[in-house]
């Protein structure tokens, strides 16, 4: 399979079909999976301890180009343990995107901390460095060697940046600030593996980052996630809380309250087949990007997603924004008829400071982020996406518009 070429990999042999849906995004397996798994099985090593856990760890770190890596149950788990071991307190605060999927704000309330939520930038939809640095400047102060939120009196602590869709983050101011105020900054990195920053990797930007490896991202363990960091004490601090914070394993003392938030060897199994094909897996994504960028050139209405000159993003899941007047219809009134099309699209998430899930969480200016999430519809983006599958959706996509004006 290796030597195959991916567009020759996308060729479709079930087109036309007329019961299949198109998804959005699923999983690809197209590697050494089965073998790998079979391995486990053969040999045993089903849990949570196993040659392949460190394995699937090496690979990420090497790949990401961190010095320690330590594989989680889920990216959701990952944060919370970043979070932990980067220091963050009860009734502490930190700065969030307020675009994205919930998980990291929640990770920040699981340790007792309350998020602020940022805007997401006009043009490439990501934690909006210039609005970040107005918080700080005006909506804080620095005493006694902290800085303190002027609203609430709680002491801010750490910035978690998401790079959403695939594509990063501008990390260069938001770390440039975070370092005049001594706050830890956290990538949260779960939707961009193998995404680059100015030629470097997500994941090793700043001081912890987390990733996530379920079903829907780009490379999948089933479930699972990893904490990526240069600080050798944060990594052996997250190794000892994810096992149960185990002081001795023979006698069974544990020091502290720990938490059963390890990867299993059969996932990290999977990883590590999965890991093999990332590289390949980006390509392709970059290649939907492409096709769907130039399709929609020519439609009234549509603005498709933009990649920064200063980004190489992986495209995770392909969004655009439907111009209710010049489009003719809704985000959402597109979305009902590419359903019935059986084509699934979704908006982007809710933004966090509307969430009742994070009612009464500040959040400073994200009027962007709402007009995105009006607009916004995410299309189907998996590997496996086939040309001519893609060309159906654009068609529709195509129609609908001229139907209606
Ligand atoms: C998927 C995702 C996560 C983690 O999800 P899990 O299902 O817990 O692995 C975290 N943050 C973002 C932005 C995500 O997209």
């Amino acid at each position: 399979m290796n030597d195959i070429a991916p567009m020759a990999l996308r060729s479709d042999p079930d087109a036309g079909l007329p019961e299949e849906i198109i998804p959005l995004c699923e999983p690809e397996i197209r590697g050494n999976e089965w073998k790998y798994i079979k391995e486990c099985l053969d040999t045993k090593w089903v849990s949570s301890a196993g040659p392949a856990v460190e394995r699937f760890e090496t690979a990420v770190v090497k790949y990401v180009g961190a010095k320690y890596g330590v594989a989680t149950a889920n990216g959701t788990t990952a944060l919370h343990i970043a979070l932990l071991v980067s220091g963050i307190r009860p009734e502490e605060e930190v700065l969030v995107s307020t675009l994205t999927f919930i998980a990291p704000a929640n990770a920040i309330r699981y340790v007792g901390a309350w998020p602020i939520f940022m805007d997401a930038d006009p043009i490439y939809w990501q934690m909006d460095p210039e609005k970040v640095a107005n918080f700080l400047k005006k909506e804080c102060s620095w005493q006694r060697n902290a800085l303190y939120n002027k609203t609430t009196g709680r002491r801010v602590k750490a910035i978690l940046t998401v790079h959403i869709l695939g594509h990063p983050c501008d990390m260069d101011p938001i770390v440039q600030i975070a370092r005049k105020y001594n706050l830890v900054v956290i990538e949260d990195a779960s939707e961009s593996l193998g995404a680059r920053y100015k030629e470097r990797m997500v994941g090793q930007l700043a001081d912890i980052a987390c990733f996530s490896f379920n079903g829907n991202k780009i490379i999948t363990t089933g479930g699972g996630g990893m904490i990526l960091t240069d600080n050798e004490g944060w990594a052996t601090r997250a190794r000892y809380l994810t096992t149960q914070a185990k002081n001795d394993p023979v006698e069974s003392i544990h020091n502290e309250i720990g938490y059963n938030y390890r990867l299993t060897n059969i996932q990290a199994a999977l990883g590590c087949a999965q890991m093999e094909k990332l590289d390949e897996y980006v390509d392709i994504k970059r290649g939907i990007a492409r096709a769907y960028a130039q399709a929609f050139s020519s439609v009234p209405g549509i603005t498709c997603m933009q990649e920064a000159s200063w980004a190489r993003s992986i495209f995770w899941i392909y969004s655009m924004l439907v111009d209710e007047t010049s489009y003719g219809m809704t985000s959402r009134a597109l979305l009902a008829h590419l359903q019935g099309a059986r084509v699934e699209t979704r908006p982007l998430w809710q933004p966090l400071h509307r969430s009742p899930a994070h009612k009464g969480a500040q959040a400073y200016h994200c009027d962007f982020a709402e007009a995105l999430f009006n607009k916004a519809l995410r299309l189907p983006s998996s590997v496996g996406l086939t040309v001519a599958k893609q060309q159906k959706v654009i068609e529709f996509i195509r129609r609908f518009s001229e139907g209606n004006r």
